[in-house]
């Protein structure tokens, strides 16, 4: 077939996109690659540009919900060894846009290097958590960022440096199709100090959140310095379902999905949430997911 001519290798037509997303639902991408290097993902972009087809990038799928008909078009996955690698030098980290944050952490915490501690057990990549800017305990990842190397739509490379870039809450300006990598400085802490602060977050994390097997996800910003948490629990929606899809009831801005629940009964939910929050308390609440 034209279109993925000379990317069969990397290609795959109709691919189910659920496990790749945190609530696992949703239906197929038309086409999903795993391109390995950066000369096969900027061939493949320039390709679907070409035949004018829409591209999308996930990373661990933490906040993007895939729609039971599908998804049109190509998804690409940078979950190859090329596009996951890390690098520690002096201070600054090297991470590719496909590097799990939990790597990301870890590697920070081991080297001395503070504040990517404040992460534990945040899902999620680099290259998804720069897009949207991800923070957690009060520090956002875009802080750290010195340049990143992203591909525009029409498979130009280019660099972005620390001015190029702009980051506020949960927003960032690296706004091109693809984040394939960055570079992050940070301040020297002993790593003895950060393994204890490390520990202590994950076990406060961990008691808060849904448990780890459920199938779960974070939906909506915080409004103005408020915790969507706090909102949603005021306006008293904790453990308000639609279909197979719940309000935890450890904390209200995480949506539990069962086993028989569609993307369908994420949105319903995600409308009557807003309605309520909008009606008993008169805030706008904006969701930080994404329904493909
Ligand atoms: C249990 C749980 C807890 C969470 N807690 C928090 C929290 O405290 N704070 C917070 O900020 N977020 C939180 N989130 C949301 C999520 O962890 C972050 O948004 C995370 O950074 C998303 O990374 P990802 O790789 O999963 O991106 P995905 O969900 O796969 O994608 C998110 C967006 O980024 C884009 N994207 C992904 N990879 C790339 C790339 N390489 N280049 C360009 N664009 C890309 C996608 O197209 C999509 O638009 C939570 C999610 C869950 C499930």
């Amino acid at each position: 077939m034209e279109l993925i001519k000379g990317f069969e290798h990397i290609v795959r037509e109709n691919e189910p996109l659920a496990a790749l997303t945190r609530l696992r639902l949703g239906g197929v991408a038309e086409y999903y690659a795993e391109p390995t290097n950066i000369d096969e993902l900027v061939g493949l972009i320039k390709r679907f540009n070409e035949h004018d087809l829409p591209i999308r990038m996930i990373g661990n799928g933490s906040s993007v919900v895939i729609r039971d008909e599908g998804v049109s078009g190509l998804v690409i996955h940078l979950a190859a060894p090329e596009f996951c690698k890390i690098e520690v030098n002096g201070n600054k980290i090297s991470a590719g846009g496909g590097v799990q944050l939990a790597h990301f952490v870890s590697t920070a915490v081991r080297e001395g290097l503070a504040g990517p501690e404040n992460f534990a057990g945040l899902p999620g990549t680099v290259g998804g958590a720069l897009h949207s800017n991800a923070d957690a305990n009060g520090v956002a990842i875009g802080t750290w960022a010195q340049s990143a190397m992203v591909v525009t739509r029409t498979g130009e490379v280019l660099a972005r440096s620390r001015d190029e870039m702009n980051f506020a809450y949960r927003q960032s300006s690296l706004s091109e199709l693809a984040i394939v990598s960055a570079e992050f400085e940070f301040e020297s802490e002993p790593s003895e100090e950060l393994t204890k602060r490390l520990q202590k977050l994950w076990i406060v994390q961990r008691a808060s959140q849904p448990a780890y097997a459920e199938n779960a996800a974070y939906i909506f910003k915080d409004h103005g310095g408020e915790s969507a948490s706090k909102l949603i629990e005021q306006a008293g929606l904790k453990g308000t379902r639609v279909g197979d899809v719940e309000i935890s009831d450890r904390d209200a801005n995480y949506f539990v999905a069962g086993p028989n629940a569609t993307c369908d009964e994420v949105v319903r939910l995600v409308e009557l949430v807003r309605s309520q929050v909008n009606e008993r308390l008169e805030i706008d609440l904006q969701p930080g997911i994404t329904i493909w």
